[in-house]
C-alpha cells in the first residue's frame, strides 16, 4: 500500500517536472519569438520545439497574403455549408488554381528540407492541394500512415521525403477566421491516430504564429506608411536624405558616381484649374506609376513637395540619367493622363511634361561631398534654368562645369 502510494507520488512528481520543463521551454520560446521581428526565425524556433517534442522530421509554414474568402470560394466553386469536397476534388482544383494559390503566398519557410526536396515540393501539386484543403476545411488534418492512406503518386513522393506520417494545420485570423497560414509537419514514423492530443499541444504555437504574423504585418505597414507619401507611394524627404548618404558611401567604396535629379511637372496647375484637384491628384498618381515603372529597382524616388520629385541614381552618370528621363518622357507621351471620370465630364486628353535638373557627384574627388540639401539646391538651380528656357527639358553640367541642356523629344 505504502509502496504503491510512493510510486504514484513519484509519477506525479515526474509529470509535474516534465510539465514545468515544457512550460519553461515554451516561455523561453515565446519571449525569444517576441523579440525578433522575423517570421523565418519564428518558424525555425517553432520547429526546434517540434523536433524535440513531437519527433518532427521536417516541415514548412506557408503564410498567406490577400486572402479574400469570398473571392476564394467563388474561384474554386465551393459554397460554405456545402458538404466538404473529396481528396480528388482538391487535386483537380489545385491544378486549375495553382497560379492563384501561388499568388497568395506571402512567405514560405521550409525547415529540414534539402534544396532539392524543397524544389520538388514547390513544383508539386501536392502542396497546392493540401493548401486548398486547409483553406476550405480550416481544420487540422493528420495522415497517420502514408502508405495506407495515400495514392501511389503521393506515396512515392513521401518516400522521397522520408515521410511516414504528417499533419497539416491552419492558423486563422482572430477576428474573421480568415486563413493566415498553413503549417505542415512530417514525421519519419507512422503515428497512432491522436489528432486531438496533437492539436491540443499545437494550440499555443498557433497562437504564437498568429501573433507574429499580425505583428509583423502591422510593423511592415507602419514602417511603409511612416517612410512614404500617401498619394504616390514615394519616399519622404528624411528617407531620401538617408538614402543619399548611403549612396555616397557605396559610390565611395566602389569608386563610382551618384546622380540626383530634381523633377518638376510643367504647368501642372492647369490640371487643377481646368479639371479640379481630384483630377490633379489622379494625374500625380499616374505620373508616379510611370516613373516607378521606368526606373531600376536600385534607383530611389521621393516626393519632395507638391509636384516636385527627387530621384537618386546610384552608379549613373548625368548622361545616363538624361536617357532614363527621356524614357520617362516617352512613356508619358504614350499614356493618357486624363482619368475616365474627367473625360466623361468632357475633358480632352492632355499631355504631361516635366523638367529636371541633374547633378552628378563622384566621391573621392578633391573637395567635400555635398550634403543632401546642397545637392538638391544645385539640382534645383539647374531645374530653374530649364523652366526659364521653355520647359520640357533637363539640364546638367558637362566637362568643365558648362551647363548642357537637353530638350525631350
Ligand atoms: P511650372 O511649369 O512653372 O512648374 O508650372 P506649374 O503650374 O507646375 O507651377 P508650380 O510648380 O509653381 O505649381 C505647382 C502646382 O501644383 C500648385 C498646386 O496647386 C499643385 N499641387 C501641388 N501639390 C498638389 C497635390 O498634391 N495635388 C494636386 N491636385 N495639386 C497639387
Ligand atoms: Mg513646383
Ligand atoms: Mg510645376
Amino acid at each position: 500500500m505504502g509502496r504503491d502510494l510512493s510510486a504514484r507520488l513519484k509519477a506525479v512528481r515526474a509529470q509535474l517536472y516534465r510539465e514545468r520543463l515544457e512550460n519553461r521551454r515554451r516561455n523561453e520560446l515565446f519571449s525569444a519569438a517576441i523579440r525578433t521581428n522575423d517570421l523565418r526565425e519564428v518558424g525555425a524556433q517553432l520547429y526546434r520545439y517540434f523536433f524535440e517534442y513531437f519527433g518532427v522530421n521536417r516541415g514548412d509554414i506557408t503564410i498567406l497574403t490577400d486572402y479574400d474568402e469570398r473571392e476564394f470560394y467563388d474561384r474554386v466553386g465551393w459554397m460554405p455549408r456545402r458538404r466538404l469536397p473529396s481528396i480528388s476534388w482538391y487535386r483537380g482544383q489545385a491544378e486549375r488554381h495553382r497560379a492563384y494559390l501561388g499568388g497568395l503566398l506571402e512567405e514560405q519557410i521550409f525547415i529540414g528540407y534539402t534544396a532539392e526536396s524543397e524544389k520538388i515540393i514547390r513544383d508539386s501539386l501536392f502542396l497546392e492541394a493540401s493548401m486548398l484543403e486547409c483553406m476550405i476545411t480550416k481544420r487540422p488534418r493528420i495522415v497517420n500512415n502514408v502508405v495506407r492512406e495515400l495514392s501511389m503518386e503521393e506515396i512515392a513522393q513521401a518516400r522521397h521525403q522520408e515521410t511516414r506520417s504528417w499533419m497539416n494545420w491552419t492558423v486563422l485570423h482572430p477576428d474573421n477566421s480568415k486563413v493566415l497560414a498553413k503549417m505542415h509537419m512530417s514525421f519519419s514514423k507512422p503515428r497512432q491516430p491522436a489528432l486531438k492530443k496533437l492539436t491540443e499541444r499545437l494550440l499555443p504555437f498557433a497562437d504564437l504564429l498568429r501573433y507574429r504574423i499580425l505583428h509583423t504585418r502591422d510593423f511592415r505597414r507602419a514602417k511603409y506608411l511612416s517612410e512614404r507619401d500617401a498619394l504616390t507611394g514615394f519616399f519622404l524627404r528624411p528617407i531620401l536624405a538617408k538614402r543619399w548618404e548611403h549612396a555616397l558611401e557605396g559610390a565611395g567604396r566602389g569608386g563610382g558616381v551618384v546622380s540626383v535629379a530634381m523633377l518638376d511637372l510643367d504647368h501642372f496647375k492647369r490640371f487643377n484649374d481646368r479639371y479640379g484637384h481630384d483630377v490633379g491628384d489622379a494625374v500625380l498618381k499616374r505620373f508616379a506609376q510611370t516613373v516607378q515603372a521606368t526606373l531600376r529597382v536600385s534607383d530611389v524616388v521621393g516626393r519632395y513637395g507638391g509636384e516636385e520629385f527627387v530621384a537618386l541614381f546610384p552608379g549613373a552618370s548625368s548622361e545616363a540619367v538624361r536617357s532614363i528621363l527621356q524614357r520617362v518622357h516617352a512613356r508619358l507621351r504614350e499614356a493618357d493622363f486624363m482619368p475616365a471620370s474627367a473625360r466623361a465630364r468632357g475633358a480632352a486628353s492632355e499631355r504631361l511634361r516635366f523638367s529636371a535638373g541633374i547633378l552628378t557627384v563622384k566621391p573621392g574627388r578633391r573637395g567635400g561631398l555635398p550634403s543632401f540639401d546642397e545637392a538638391i539646391k544645385a539640382a534645383d538651380e539647374l531645374l530653374l534654368l530649364c523652366k526659364a528656357s521653355g520647359r520640357n527639358c533637363c539640364a546638367f553640367r558637362g566637362r568643365g562645369g558648362a551647363v548642357r541642356r537637353h530638350r525631350f523629344a
